[in-house]
């Protein structure tokens, strides 16, 4: 027999602190209808928050070079059959001038570690961003790098950054990335991002090969402890000539289920609908909003090379994960009784 569980559910959603057995029976023994009581909770209090409209980032995809070599990810540096682009400085305030017209706000630059996009050519394309658009809000998510890079981002004009934690379970970060990165570097870096004063996101794949429930626990909590403004969930997919590359991809339910989650443990977050779950699913952007999420991010990269950023298989960068596709974006919301909402959507501004 299936235990009624929405007394837990209920009381995630009046703030108070949750055990570990409280926190183990959400993550992993709802049933359907505690399920679906679930995501309705979580969407009203998105709506609560966020009313609803929709947040829009337009999401430029500046290299698929990277010098790391993470297990689950296309772009590896391993991974000789990846095809390899990178924006050039035109190409990017092309870009940004196309969102610009589109009606953009913010612009998400985000890309592999690639060591010809150097702290001193991020911190050049920043400026000039900002220089070109003084109202809108740059996001950087360009990984790992030194306090005094991150500083001179800010200083720049970035406002905030993206980097997912990816899992707080040290051993599992080990199954996940080799020994030459760590989950603690990584954490390091996300406490410099919060103490410099960026609106920080970060996040995990769901589903990704050895996880477990135990571990998106420990992820719950260390997101309790970093407080981040935005957070990235989205199912682990497996990408051809990786190590992962014969996994099973993560579900869209428990995806769903997670954002729902985290929406009640984080009410104002930012918390977008990601192109993982849209190309896991076609009704994937639907069902993250339908649970709690409240950003979409079109892809806003040069056409041509879109398909090249390729950090999964059969990822989506077209309808409405197009910028270009805009009206698309907005009859797909409208259905479901939302609309886009064209604003900056800096953490804590509500309407
Ligand atoms: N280099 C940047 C951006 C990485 S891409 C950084 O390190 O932050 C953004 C996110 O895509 C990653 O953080 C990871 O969680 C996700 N990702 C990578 N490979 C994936 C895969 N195979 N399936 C699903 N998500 C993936």
């Amino acid at each position: 027999m299936q235990f009624n569980n929405k007394n837990i559910i209920d009381k995630l959603t009046e703030g108070e602190f949750l055990n570990h057995e409280e926190w183990m029976i959400l993550l992993g023994e709802l049933s359907d209808d505690d399920q679906s009581y679930l995501h309705e909770k979580a969407a009203e209090v998105a709506r609560m928050h966020f009313g609803n409209g929709i947040f829009v980032r337009a999401l430029l995809e500046i290299s698929s070079y990277c010098r790391n070599n993470c297990y689950y990810c296309g772009i590896r540096c391993g991974n000789k059959n990846a095809q390899r682009y990178r924006l050039s400085k035109e190409e990017i305030l092309e870009c940004c001038k196309e969102g610009n017209i589109l009606g953009f706000n913010t612009f998400v630059l985000q890309g592999g570690e690639d060591p010809h996009q150097t702290d001193e050519w991020i911190v050049d394309i920043v400026k000039s961003i900002r220089q070109a658009y003084p109202d809108k809000a740059i996001t950087l998510s360009v990984g790992e790098r030194s306090h005094e890079a991150y500083l001179a981002f800010k200083e720049a004009g970035a406002n905030r950054f993206l980097l997912r934690h990816e899992t707080r379970n040290d051993d599992h970060y080990l199954q996940l990335h080799p020994s030459s990165m760590s989950a603690e570097k990584r954490r390091d870096c996300l406490m410099t991002l919060k103490h410099l004063g960026f609106q920080t996101g970060s996040g995990m794949m769901i589903g990704s090969p050895g996880q477990t429930d135990e571990y998106l626990y420990e992820d719950i909590r260390f997101l309790e402890h970093l407080q981040p403004e935005m957070i990235g969930i989205g199912p682990f997919i497996p990408a051809s000539n990786t190590p992962f590359e014969n996994c099973s991809a993560g579900s869209a339910e428990k995806t769903t289920l997670i954002i729902s989650l985290l929406r009640l443990r984080f009410p104002k977050a930012l918390i977008p609908a990601t192109t993982a779950l849209s190309s896991l699913c076609h009704n994937g952007m639907e069902q993250a909003i339908l649970a709690g999420a409240n950003v979409v991010m079109p892809n806003i990269s040069p056409a041509e090379q879109r398909k090249k950023y390729s950090i999964y298989n059969n990822k989506k960068s077209t309808g409405a994960e197009s910028a270009q596709q805009m009206q698309q974006l907005e009859e797909r919301l409208n259905a479901i009784g939302y609309h886009i909402n064209y604003d900056r959507g800096d953490y804590n501004t509500f309407y």
